[in-house]
């Protein structure tokens, strides 16, 4: 087996970054600052830029506003909109590489297909391959952290009949750009975040649109426009105006957590979305139709201002019938009538509580994280898991969000990450894992806190909860209590040990 030559003492880097979103770039960054140079970001595709390189779909953009959803140390005053559309934020990426100058640590087109703990060098040996790899390659590095985001792989649901269809079909995060929408019958399956952002969009090409609704998500309205002029040159020239109105849509958007945890703020959001439903879809059918009957925040709260009118245009339909057949050239509702498809359009999601079922990742003494996860995912503070030292995992379990920028969550896992890698090193020690303990009790706040939250109680399924239905991808509490956790590392929380041969 070929091992990539040495970088660090020993062939190994100091740290192998996984992804280079926003969140192995983050890394990547505070290893530069911390005075870590001698690190790889390994990076599956030929570009930058994770899932705002990987989602192009129509009308893909984000719904946190621009100022808030950008590294706080990298202020961009001159946003196009108030809320970032896909190509902006990919330049935004781009411009970051450029100026922390990543690209030279950045392998291309070099997939992580596994990842194994070396007990006796105390390093990852990381199994790569792709068109910038050798043939059987291994990198090795003495930390390893996983940057891949925990919605990546897409989630494309076992239809019946699925295989017989002989139309075109793709999921939002993998857009056949080539296929020529214009004038066919298209069915879109889901109605979450990806859908009610290129739904819109396509309404007005297609001949007709079919959308199976599963479940009708909240609305609310979307205040977005073009930044002004002037807002850009006062968010330039003035100081302190920039970061004031950041802070400002920080605090708005947590204010959605006190809802959370307080049903008369929450009717008050839920009142405002009915009000732009009845404003919006005049049809009281449709309207109840796309009426949700689960408590606002169980699901991610979307927000979009062209996504009803889409809706009610002649060419669109929406059924909640759910599929009961796909045949050659149709699917076949849960009611019997049968919608003539040339296209099929996957609004699916990803696999996220099961987003590791067949990964390779084995840890100390051989352990497989399918058996550390045998009874769900779980990590301490979302970043390191007991039994697997140096690993560091970023957006990881119960660290997601449904109410305010993850950019803010990466940077505090990593500065989290950076104080371990100071504890390890002021310990001189050459690994550290989180003790089982620690992260048991942090798990267990985790389970109290998630037990009466709208996320399990809400009366919804959503891609937080696993098939038991426990809470294993949400954050459960402000961000500000994250923050506050991640801010000091208790190092009691931690085993630091150096190799027996280091020891002497
Ligand atoms: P999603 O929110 O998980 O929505 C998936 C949709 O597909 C849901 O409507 C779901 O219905 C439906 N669905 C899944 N399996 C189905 C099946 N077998 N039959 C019928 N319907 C099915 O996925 P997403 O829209 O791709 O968004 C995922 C996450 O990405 C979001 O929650 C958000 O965190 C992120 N995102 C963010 C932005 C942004 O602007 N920041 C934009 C896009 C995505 P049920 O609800 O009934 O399960």
């Amino acid at each position: 087996m070929a091992v990539t030559p040495a970088a660090g003492p020993g062939g190994a880097y100091r740290a192998v970054i996984v992804g280079t979103g926003f969140s192995g770039l983050c890394m990547a960054i505070g290893l530069k600052r911390s005075g870590v140079h001698d690190f790889v970001i390994l990076e599956k595709a030929g570009e930058v830029g994770g899932t705002w390189r990987e989602n192009t779909y129509p009308g893909c953009a984000c719904d946190i506003m621009s100022l808030l959803y950008s590294f706080s140390f990298e202020p961009k005053s001159d946003w196009s909109r108030m809320f970032p559309e896909q190509h902006e934020l990919l330049d935004y990426i781009k411009g970051v590489v450029d100026k922390y100058d990543l690209a030279q640590h950045i392998r291309f087109r070099t997939e992580v297909t596994g990842a194994e703990y070396d007990d006796a060098s105390d390093t990852w040996r990381v199994t790569v391959q792709g068109e910038g790899a050798a043939p059987g390659e291994v990198v090795r590095g003495q930390a390893l952290m996983a940057g891949m985001g925990p919605l990546h792989q897409p989630n494309v649901p076992d239809l019946p009949g699925l295989a017989s269809f002989e139309g075109e079909t793709f999921h939002s995060a993998e857009w056949n750009h080539d296929y020529d929408l214009a004038g066919k019958h298209v069915a879109v399956i889901g109605t979450g975040a990806s859908a009610i952002q290129f739904v819109p969009r396509i309404a007005r090409e297609v001949g007709a649109l079919t959308l199976f609704q599963r479940t009708p998500p909240w609305i609310l309205p979307k205040p977005d426009r073009p930044v002004l002029g002037v807002e850009r040159a006062l968010f330039k020239r003035v100081p302190g105006v920039q970061r004031g109105y950041r802070s400002a849509i920080y605090l708005v958007q947590e204010s959605f957590v006190l809802g959370f945890e307080n049903p008369r703020l929450l009717k008050l959001a839920s009142g405002l979305a009915q009000w732009h439903l009845k404003r919006q879809v005049p049809d009281a059918e449709l309207r109840a139709k796309l009426t949700p009957r689960y408590t606002m925040g169980c699901k991610r709260t979307l927000v979009s201002s062209d996504y009803y009118p889409a809706l009610t245009r002649d060419n669109v339909q929406v059924t909640t019938a759910g599929v009961a057949e796909v045949r050659p050239r149709s699917i076949v509702a849960g009611d019997g009538t049968e919608h003539p498809v040339d296209a099929i359009i996957f609004g699916t999601g990803f696999h996220v509580t099961d987003a590791f079922e067949h990964a390779r990742i084995v840890g100390r003494n051989g352990l497989r994280i399918q058996d550390a996860w045998k009874d769900g995912i779980e990590a301490h503070l979302g970043v390191t898991v007991a039994g697997f030292p140096n690993l560091f995992l970023l957006l990881g379990p119960n660290s997601g969000l449904g109410h305010n920028s993850m950019i803010f969550m990466i940077e505090a896992q990593v500065r989290y990450v950076l104080r371990c890698l100071e504890l390890l090193r002021a310990g001189g020690g050459s690994r550290i894992a989180v003790r089982a303990g620690a992260q048991d009790r942090f798990n267990r706040w985790v389970r109290r806190r998630s037990e009466g939250a709208v996320w399990v109680s809400g009366g919804c399924t959503s891609w937080y909860l696993d098939g038991n239905g426990v809470n294993r991808a949400a954050w459960p509490a402000s961000t500000v209590n994250y923050w506050l956790r991640t801010r000091r590392l208790d190092p009691a929380d931690f085993e630091v040990a150096r190799l027996p041969a280091a020891t002497g």
